[in-house]
């Protein structure tokens, strides 16, 4: 017999196994941190889903865990609208910023590019953890990719400044925005 195992089948090329993969990374597991290589080697652009909007506080949080994080209105995050795929690892570039991460502590996106880390709602300041978010700016709005995500300038991070209200933020009151227009691709 070949070494073939019932695990076989996962490294089928296909979008599914990867995006499975690329959860799989952010939950620690070494073992899928090849996979993600060996797409960047294959010059497909490394990406993450399950990053949605909450409709509680406004803020890009990551959904793929059985719990949703910690929510600066209150409880967890609580997700809405569409499902974000956001690039990460690949080069930054005059429009699109790296530096953006992933809240161990309560799951938001943050701007982990300044040399504290802003207010994370859990208490203290955010902890990153996993990939580095390459997110595309100042680019046009397309039926795939929603503009007006913001940096929050009091909390650190990105939330959906679309709306007449900006949101709770973690720093008190509503959120702050500066800086570029994200657009964010989504399914
Ligand atoms: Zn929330
Ligand atoms: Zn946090
Ligand atoms: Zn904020």
């Amino acid at each position: 017999m070949d070494a073939c195992t019932p695990h076989a089948h996962h490294h089928q090329p296909s979008r599914r196994s990867f995006l499975l993969g690329a959860a799989a990374v952010t939950a620690g597991l070494a073992g899928a941190a090849a996979l993600g290589g060996t797409a960047s080697a294959q010059g497909l652009m490394a990406q993450q889903s399950n990053w949605r909007f909450c409709t509680k506080c406004y803020t890009m949080f990551y959904w793929g865990y059985p719990t949703d994080g910690v929510c600066p209105a209150g409880g967890a995050h609580a997700a809405q609208g569409f499902n974000f795929t956001l690039p990460y690892d690949v080069p930054e570039t005059p429009t699109a910023q790296a530096k953006w991460r992933f809240c161990t502590k309560c799951f938001a996106m943050y701007y982990w590019g300044y040399p504290t880390d802003g207010r994370c709602p859990s208490g203290g300041a955010h902890s990153a953890q996993g990939f580095n978010f390459v997110l595309p700016h100042d680019v046009p709005e397309t039926p795939t990719a929603q503009a007006k995500w913001r940096f929050c300038t009091k909390c650190f991070v990105m939330f959906y400044w679309g709306y007449p209200t900006n949101g709770r933020c973690a720093a008190g009151s509503a959120h702050s925005a500066q800086g570029y227009d994200f657009v964010l691709p989504h399914f």
